[in-house]
């Protein structure tokens, strides 16, 4: 049981928190003994800290649930252009203190649950994290929808309800061991499932002439998407959006019309098969890891999103009675789709597929709507991390969309060819299609050609994507023109707690991170014992004393960056120029008040920008020295010969120094320092360090002022780092919607009249 606060404490979270009403209070108290009572069906002598949690966590949510209908109404009848976010990764983290914050309740249910004798942290302790993402690409998604309510966009997320999240991992004897993440076990207050709601979602079968020209996709099999609908409020505008998750379900005649009476038992067990497309998150950050489950779940996550999007537009109050409406002429007017790099790039092929087939629109108009429909954010540049699908998964998973993809492939080169007539070796670059063993299909180049807007996540990055992508002929000959919005788009997680002086070396991963994607899994989980292994040595060095440890955090996620970096004094960036695209925990860290040492790479580049270099430590490489150190050649071996710490360190890698009982343990690794490291990472090393230097001076020495001021400098410039400012420049350059202050009316109320 956590420590109860002693009053002087509980006076300072009010004076921080606010003073809460006695009325609210004494109806928070009511509510949570309801709950406890008839929702979890205990009394105070059985409870645990997770009722205690459950009852809270009801108690908020009955606060959301009128906001959320009024909002939803209130979209119907005023029908705006709605915003859809399609993302494989909805990285949530926990819901109950944001929900509280944003509905203006956390003073409230501060003073009432202390009231009942109980720690409000220790129940908030006991929720269980939303992990549904990787990292930077995930939470990036759930940033947004948070600022998209915010800002009161008629937005909504649309993704997987994954059963099993990002596994949790356990440190044992220095190793990493991965569990399973079993986040519903104990159920999910804040989601609603919708089974009334359910959607059909086809795959596998084959395409047949239709007489009189067009084609069907028949003999598919069938597999149902089930909504779960979870809360998205926004800071205490009334604002609550949706985001909508897909589950997979079998059909009840699953199988069984294949088998004899028989095969009954056989055919139901069989079920788990099709549910388990929505079962695990795939944990691959920036690799392309190309299974067929995964391509499964990137259609059936398109696949219902678009029929909901669809049926949303047709059903529209307006559009029932505008004939204009059901023509499709309006859609990209009333439907904005943004895709969150191209793990849901079939959103292309498959609103086509609905144009085209279904809708019976020709091809060049159904083209039109779905370019101007359809927007597209690149999350990376690394070879490694681009989807790149056989053409034979598609023949058999996704017959329609294959053609569908050689056919707007075909107009794509017909129009390059035009352009730059005879220039061969650039249809084969720019083609959907790359020739090879097997044939695979480029989802950046089929997401770059099928949106009116392209972005990368940092400016640095976004040139560098315009650069490698050499697509700039579209200005000419795209139907909606070609937008290149700048970059200056970042996520910004707003993290809290309190500000305390690290006495811990936390261990950054960066390098490591790099290493993962070149030898994957082996080399990642060697990585991270060659961390645990370095810290087992400082640790336990009675010469270091106290002075420093160097702590590997296991199970790093939402909930543990939230205590993490509120109280980190150091942030480290250390990405070789041109590989990190933005980073978004280097903005997290400069808003909460740590300094940087970085290199001049993704976000850190307008970090210094807005804050001034010299309030930043940066060292390295820039882009401009990596291309060079290229055309010359990258020798590792050069800088280890050159630098004696460096070459000390490599070293002591290498002959089981870290390691006595297998010395050999990292050989693998230093082999590919020395002799095939892509990132070049001791090309950056002497000034790393000298760098280092400079920082430990400013941060020991007699001048304590120094530090601070250049603290205050950096959170004081931290502002365009908002995801809310973010989202204010999607609004209007890329979706074409007006952020609106309409403060939707609460429950208690009288309803809004609509407009018309
Ligand atoms: C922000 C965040 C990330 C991404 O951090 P980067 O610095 O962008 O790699 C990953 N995990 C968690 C839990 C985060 O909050």
């Amino acid at each position: 049981m956590a420590v109860p606060l002693t009053d002087q404490e509980r006076r300072k979270q009010i004076s921080v928190r606010g003073i809460a009403g006695l009325g609210d209070v004494a109806e928070v108290k009511s509510s949570f003994n309801r709950h406890l009572h008839f929702t979890l069906v205990k009394d105070r002598n059985v409870a645990t800290p997770r009722d205690y949690y459950f009852a809270l966590a009801h108690t908020v949510r009955d606060h959301l649930v009128g906001r959320w209908i009024r909002t939803q109404q209130y979209y119907y009848e005023k029908d705006p252009k709605r915003v859809y976010y399609l993302s494989l990764e909805f990285y949530m983290g926990r819901t109950l203190q944001n929900t509280m914050i944003n509905l203006g309740l956390q003073t409230a249910c501060d003073e009432a649950i202390y009231q009942l004798g109980l720690d409000i942290e220790e129940l908030e302790e006991m929720e269980e994290d939303a992990g549904l993402g990787n990292g930077g690409l995930g939470r990036l998604a759930a940033c947004f929808l948070d600022s998209m309510a915010t800002l009161g966009l008629a937005a909504y997320g649309y993704g997987i309800r994954y059963e099993f999240g990002i596994f949790n991992q356990k440190i044992r004897n220095g190793w990493q061991l991965e569990e399973a993440d079993d986040w519903l076990r104990y159920g999910n207050p804040w989601e609603k499932a919708r089974p009334e709601y359910m959607l059909p979602v086809h795959f596998y079968g084959r395409v047949e002439k239709r007489e009189g020209g067009g084609v069907d996709w028949v003999d598919t099999q069938v597999i149902l998407a089930m909504p779960y609908d979870t809360p998205v409020p926004g800071y205490r505008n009334n604002t609550v959006n949706t985001m909508r998750l897909w589950s997979a379900k079998a059909p009840d005649d699953f199988k069984l019309h294949n088998f004899n009476v028989g095969d009954y038992i056989e055919a139901v067990l069989d079920r788990n098969l099709a549910e388990n497309i929505s079962r695990v998150l795939y944990p691959n950050d920036n690799f392309f890891e190309g299974k067929e489950l995964r391509l499964k779940q990137e259609y059936f996550v398109v696949a219902a999103t678009l029929q909901d999007i669809i049926r949303r537009f047709k059903s529209s109050k307006f559009g029932c009675r505008d004939p204009v409406r059901t023509s499709f002429d309006t859609f990209p007017k009333k439907v904005a789709i943004q895709l969150n790099d191209t793990h849901p790039a079939l959103a292309i092929p498959e609103l086509m597929r609905i144009l085209v087939d279904v809708e019976k629109l020709d091809w060049e108009k159904a083209w039109d709507i779905t370019c101007r429909t359809c927007s597209y954010t690149n999350h990376t540049v690394l070879p490694e991390a681009l989807e790149r699908w056989p053409v034979y998964m598609f023949e058999k998973l996704l017959p329609r969309h294959l053609l569908i993809i050689y056919d707007i492939n075909q107009r794509h080169l017909d129009r390059i060819a035009a352009l730059f007539p005879g220039d061969v070796d650039r249809l084969r670059r720019m083609s959907l299609i790359e020739e090879g063993d097997p044939k695979r299909i480029n989802m950046a180049h089929l997401c770059v050609v099928g949106s009116h807007a392209v972005n990368g996540v940092a400016q640095i990055h976004t040139d560098i994507v315009k650069e490698t992508c050499n697509f700039c002929y579209f200005s000419q000959t795209h139907p909606a023109g070609w937008i290149w919005p700048p970059g200056r788009l970042f996520d910004t997680c707003v993290v809290v707690g309190e500000h305390a002086a690290v006495a811990v070396a936390l261990d950054d991963v960066t390098w490591g991170l790099s290493l993962i994607q070149v030898l994957c899994y082996h080399m990642a989980k060697l990585i991270i014992k060659l961390i645990t292994s370095v810290g087992h040595v400082i640790n336990n060095d009675p010469a270091v004393g106290n002075r420093l440890k160097l702590i590997y955090l296991e199970n790093y996620r939402v909930s543990l960056a939230e205590r993490v970096i509120p109280a980190a004094d150091l942030s480290e960036q250390i990405s070789t120029a041109g590989t990190e695209a933005s980073g978004t925990g280097n903005m997290k860290f400069m808003l909460n008040g740590a300094l940087t040492i970085g290199t001049m790479d993704g976000a850190t580049v307008e970090m210094a920008q807005e804050a001034g270099e010299e309030n930043l430590f940066i060292f390295g490489m820039r882009v401009s020295d990596v291309e060079e150190v290229d055309k010359k050649g990258y020798d590792a071996r050069e800088f280890y010969e050159r630098l004696p710490e460096l070459k000390l360190a490599v070293d002591q890698i290498q002959n089981g120094f870290f390691n006595p009982e297998k010395p050999d343990l990292f050989k693998d690794l230093v082999d590919m320092l020395l002799n095939h490291d892509r990132f070049k990472v001791f090309a950056d090393f002497e000034s790393y360090v000298s760098c280092q230097d400079r920082v430990s001076l400013l941060f020991q020495v007699k001048n304590p002022r120094a530090w601070t001021q250049m603290v205050i400098r950096n959170i004081a410039s931290s502002g365009k780092f908002s995801s809310d400012r973010t989202i204010r420049q999607y609004a209007t350059e890329i979706w074409g919607v007006e952020p609106s202050d309409v403060t939707i009316p609460p429950p208690n109320e009288p309803p809004f009249k609509a407009q018309d």
